[in-house]
């Protein structure tokens, strides 16, 4: 793929897949077959496993580690926060942290989060997700409680994007189509994954950044069912490719994961394997040297700089 070079402002849209990992070329792994993710597989010329190593100026793919030198295996809290932020969350916690940030990790995000980071040099940011007034009423009644991706908008102090802005082609569903959401009540019709990735593109189009958080691959990996996860990733794969055909010429899409978990479905738990770090555009070799999830934030505001 030939991308047209330019000199106008850098751009990004960061799409973070929860809970991918890179493993090995084996029957456990639903990674391992492309024709699971045919556009992806086909523009890396490989599936995605763990000898991905792909270094042009526009496109880059490259396994990152996720275990950030602190035992155990990697959570979503200090995964998150670490690319978020590009602050070792999992060294500052002391361990890895699954599920939500609070305390510290929410001073931490408060302070140093890509969003800030981002607005401080002048720069528009955005969160692609929906939301539901049922999700901010759960976390009033403190049945749930605040997710990073949603720490790092509410701390910018920045509106969330709701049915009226989905309706208006303006948002997109954790689960790339909506079908969840109408699950819990959500009205609007789900949208393809062709829909949803024209959505992000022209987002991502009129911002100096946009990040969407889609969180199907590690329901899937948990659950360890074959054609859920089968059926994850080909979703996965044809909204990467709509988002890719769809992409601005300034725009730098950047792919990445917290942690592995839907590379080995021999396990509901996360994994210790490194995690995809897939960069397309024309910034895509700034990440050249990225080793691990430290890496994502600081390559981006170096472009901006
Ligand atoms: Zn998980």
């Amino acid at each position: 793929m030939i991308l047209p070079m330019s000199s106008d402002p850098p751009q990004f849209i960061l799409l973070f897949l929860d809970g991918v990992g890179l493993g090995d070329r084996h029957p456990d792994n639903p990674l391992t077959n492309p024709d699971h993710t045919p556009f992806l597989s086909q523009l890396l010329g490989s599936p995605l496993v763990n000898d991905l190593g792909i270094y042009q100026p526009t496109l880059l793919a490259k396994p990152i580690d996720a275990r950030l030198g602190v035992p155990g295996l990697p959570q979503s809290a200090t995964g998150q926060t670490t690319l978020y932020t590009g602050i070792n969350a999992a060294q500052f916690r002391g361990r890895h942290q699954s599920g939500f940030a609070n305390g510290s990790l929410r001073q931490l995000i408060a302070n140093h989060s890509l969003f800030k980071q981002v607005m401080a040099l002048g720069g528009t940011v955005t969160l692609a997700n929906l939301y539901s007034p049922a999700y901010f009423e759960a976390i009033a009644q403190r049945r749930i409680r605040y997710a990073v991706g949603t720490l790092v908008n509410l701390t910018a102090q920045l509106p969330f994007r709701m049915q009226s802005e989905y309706e208006q082609g303006q948002a997109i569903s954790w689960d790339i189509t909506g079908e969840r959401a109408r699950a819990r009540g959500f009205t609007s019709p789900p949208i393809t994954p062709g829909e949803a990735g024209r959505r992000l593109a022209s987002l991502g189009a009129c911002h100096t950044f946009t990040l969407f958080e889609c969180f199907l691959p590690d329901y899937a990996g948990h659950q360890q069912q074959w054609p859920n996860a089968i059926a994850v990733l080909k979703r996965v794969d044809q909204f990467v490719e709509s988002l890719v055909e769809n992409l601005s010429p300034d725009v730098t899409l950047v792919i990445t994961s917290d942690h592995g978990n839907l590379e080995d479905l021999t396990t509901k738990r996360h994994t210790l394997n490194p995690v995809p770090l897939i960069a397309i555009g024309p910034q895509a070799h700034r990440f050249d040297a990225a080793k691990d999830l430290t890496a994502i934030a600081p390559s981006i505001m170096q472009t901006l700089k």
